[in-house]
Parts: C-alpha cells; sequence; structure tokens
C-alpha cells in the first residue's frame, strides 16, 4: 500500500474515514526492515544495558469470534491440539530469549497476556502455559501481570484460577454495554455476560481491575453512551480505558464500506467520538476518578499504576513471544511473523520468527518516548534532559508554540501541560513531534 497523510483516518470535515488513528509506537511500522531476524541474532549475543527494566508479552491469537472493527488476525477456529503447538512454539521462542546472553539472569517487573483473547484458553492450558512461564523467567521481581479478558469466556472457575496464576491487573474487554451494539460489531459477548464475569471477577479478588470500552461503535447513540457511562460508574472499576472506534484497512466495516463503495464508515465522526469520550471523563470525574491519559481514569491514583504501560513509554525492554507480537530490546523494534502456521514452522525450525526490525537512533528513542508520555498529558523537561541530554523545550519549541498558540497546552516551568481538548485528539497532535522523514505515514 502507498503512504498517505497522517489524517487518513479522518474527512476534512471530520468524518471516520479508513486509517490508523492511533499512534502506539515511533518510528512508524512501515520503516521497520523486513527480513532482519540478524538483528535480533546480534542483539541477543550481547549483554543488556544495566538498570533497563524487563517486561515480557505472551501473544494468544485467538477469539470466539471476529468483530467487525478488529484488525488484529485473529483464528476463531482452532482446536485444543492446535493451539498446543502454537503455545509450544512460543515456550520454544521464549527460551531463546531466556538462554541469551542479553536477558540470562534478568527477571522481569511485568508480565502481559495479550490478543486476540488470552481468556479463550482452559485453565490447564493457562496453568501449563503460566508454570513454563516461571520456569524460563521467574516473577519473583514481577510487579504486575497484566490480562485480557472477553466478557463470555469467564466463569467463577476460570477466574480464581487466573487469579491464582498471579495475574494482578484484569483487563475486561466489555466495549460497551448495550447487546445490540455488541451483536451489530460482532462481538461475541452479550449485556449479561458483563454483569456476571463482573461480579465474578470482583469476587476473585483482583487487586485492579480494569474495564474497556469504545466511543463510537457502529450505531452508538448519545443517549445509548450516556447509559454506557452510567452503568460503567455503576460498576466502580479501578480503571477504565476508553478507546476512540477508528476503522483500520482490513476490517470488516473496511471490506464492507469497500464493497459498498463507501468512503465514510459508519460510525460516529470524531468530533462526537471526542465529545462522548470527553463526557465519560466529566462524569467519573464527579464521581471521584482521575483522568490519568488521553484512554484511562483511575479510581484511586495513589494506588492504581499501570506498570506495562508507564514502563513500556519509558524504554523498557519488551520480550514479546508469539505470532505477531512486537518486541523493543536494546533499543530495536522488532515485530514477529504475523501468520500463524508459519510462525510456528519457523520456530519449529530453530530460526528466530522475526518478520521486521528497526534499529533505532537515540534521537528517535527520544522522539517514540516524548510522544507516547505525551498521551499521559504532560511531559517533563527533566526526564529528556537526565536521559537524553537534549532540553526538549528548545528542540520541540515551534511545536510547543503551535500548540499554545491553538489553545492545547502551555508549558508550566519545566513541564508542558495538555488542555483536556488537546488531551482527547491527542494521537492527531503528535505527528508533529515525528522527524521529517517519518512525516507522512499512517502506519503508527
Ligand atoms: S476480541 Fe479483540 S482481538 Fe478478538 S476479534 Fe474482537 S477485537 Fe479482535
Amino acid at each position: 500500500m502507498s503512504d498517505s497523510t497522517a489524517s487518513s483516518h479522518e474527512t476534512e470535515a471530520g468524518e471516520t474515514t479508513a486509517g490508523n488513528y492511533f499512534v502506539s509506537n515511533y518510528p512508524p511500522f512501515h520503516f521497520w526492515d523486513k527480513g532482519s531476524a540478524r538483528y535480533l541474532g546480534e542483539l541477543l549475543a550481547k549483554p543488556h544495558a544495566p538498570g533497563t527494566p524487563l517486561g515480557v508479552y505472551f501473544h494468544i491469537p485467538f477469539c470466539r469470534k471476529r468483530c467487525h472493527f478488529c484488525y488484529f488476525r485473529v483464528y476463531t477456529d482452532r482446536g485444543a491440539k492446535e493451539i498446543q503447538r502454537y503455545l509450544d512454539a512460543g515456550m520454544a521462542e521464549l527460551a531463546r530469549y531466556a538462554a541469551s546472553p542479553f536477558v540470562a539472569g534478568r527477571l522481569p517487573k511485568f508480565v502481559y497476556f495479550g490478543g486476540g483473547t488470552p481468556s479463550y484458553l482452559s485453565v490447564a492450558q493457562l496453568r501449563s502455559l503460566t508454570d513454563r512461564m516461571k520456569e524460563l523467567l521467574p516473577w519473583n521481581e514481577v510487579e504486575e501481570v497484566t490480562f485480557e479478558a472477553e466478557p463470555g469466556t469467564l466463569n467463577e472457575a476460570k477466574l480464581h484460577a487466573i487469579r491464582e496464576l498471579g495475574v494482578t491487573r484484569l483487563s475486561l474487554g466489555v466495549e460497551n454495554f448495550d447487546s445490540h451494539i455488541l451483536e451489530i460489531n460482532g462481538r461475541a459477548h452479550r449485556a449479561d455476560e458483563i454483569q456476571r464475569a463482573y461480579a465474578a471477577a470482583r469476587a476473585a479478588g483482583f487487586p485492579q481491575l480494569n474495564v474497556d470500552l469504545i466511543s463510537g461503535m457502529v450505531e452508538e447513540t448519545e443517549e445509548n453512551w450516556r447509559e454506557n457511562v452510567r452503568k460503567l460508574i455503576e460498576l466502580e472499576p479501578d480503571c477504565v480505558t476508553i478507546y476512540q472506534m477508528e476503522v483500520p484497512y482490513n476490517t470488516g466495516i473496511f471490506k464492507q464500506m469497500k464493497a459498498e463503495g463507501k468512503l465514510v464508515a459508519p460510525v460516529a465522526n470524531w468530533a462526537t467520538k471526542r465529545a462522548w469520550t470527553g463526557y465519560a471523563f466529566a462524569e467519573l470525574e464527579k464521581a471521584g476518578y482521575t483522568v490519568t491519559s488521553g484512554y484511562t481514569a483511575v479510581r484511586n491514583p495513589e494506588r492504581t499504576r499501570f506498570v506495562y504501560r508507564d514502563s513500556l513509554w519509558k524504554g523498557a525492554d519488551l520480550i514479546g513471544a508469539g505470532v505477531s507480537a512486537f518486541s523493543h530490546l536494546g533499543g530495536v523494534h522488532f515485530q514477529n511473523i504475523t501468520e500463524i502456521e508459519q510462525y510456528i514452522d519457523t520456530v519449529e525450525s530453530g530460526e528466530l520468527p522475526v518478520l521486521r526490525a528497526m534499529a533505532t537512533t537515540p534521537e528517535e528513542r527520544m522522539i517514540r518516548e516524548l510522544i507516547l508520555q505525551l498521551k499521559l498529558g504532560r511531559v517533563g523537561a527533566p526526564y529528556f534532559r537526565e536521559k537524553f541530554q537534549v532540553e526538549v523545550g528548545q528542540k520541540f519549541q515551534a511545536q510547543w508554540l503551535g500548540l499554545a498558540e491553538a489553545g492545547l497546552g502551555e508549558w508550566n516551568g519545566e513541564v508542558f501541560e495538555l488542555t483536556r481538548e488537546a488531551l482527547l485528539k491527542v494521537d492527531s497532535l503528535l505527528h508533529d513531534f515525528f522527524l521529517p522523514q517519518h512525516q507522512n505515514s499512517r502506519y503508527v
């Protein structure tokens, strides 16, 4: 696919078109180099930089059903034997890391099970998976274990088992509380399953329960969104994450738009999605929550941390195991092969399953951390001075000035703080901080 502008997700009138809005990494993915497994081999043979925290991500690519807005490659038809073969491959991959000079002797600080749907696995599969992971990279110093779950895959016994395995942060993919909206968007679960799963998760005693919502799903209305927010607050989760609906290429919604010759997606426009997220944040604040990023609000900011996010956004090393998983090690980005059979075959043949990689420069790493931390609503100059010996106030003076002139934020001494309006559209503001050669990219 050819490049297009950074605003490929939006028409001039603010309608939602196909394209990526969410900025999850830097430099953008399409600058990563295919056929670059050798980078990883070279890197793993070296010792790591002392003091860099280590995390482990394990990717479970299985789901009960494919959501219409999903752009991940997920598998909805795999049986126990195929799943086992996949988990074995993931373990073999992780074992390669654990035995390397770069990782040997290090203990992870955080672990994340993402997908896909990690809760699609049975208790026996999860038990065996986590036992083997702990053997390879013990969890003695782990501060947080996050686990993504789809409400319809959970029951009391499974939730108690997940808690017993050491999961501290359960993230429930609720997305919407209305069964019709869930159905029309292709979600597998329904409203009654949310209530059941939430109550059972609370009873299982997870230190942190997060609920995910999406503003602007197909057929979402103002009235329904308000009802969503009311139900959300009634549940009193420790943490709330709200994404604004984007319609990337390869989603079911995009395919339908293409078949019907439509350019505008059948979801709310960006101003509406931002207003709905802003409404949710305001209601959460009235209920005592604190907004901690462009997507999250937490009930108790003193106690509720998100170690995975905060570590990654400060340049931690991350081993990403599994099909299409992303790693960031020693300043090098990697993504694994994105097709499951090819991934398994590659690992089984003794090769590293890397699809593409990029060795970043210190300047790119500094920009990466700056834009990711901007999603928190504020960045402080001292952090960048100490870590990168860069004065971000001066280096990005034009960008700060532009934001301030647009009423989107201001410098408070050594800190740049975004306004709420800016925070609600923070991903659309980040491309201005990219190096010129990376500015025209939709793959971020
Ligand atoms: S549950 Fe998540 S990963 Fe699975 S199909 Fe839906 S959006 Fe995609």
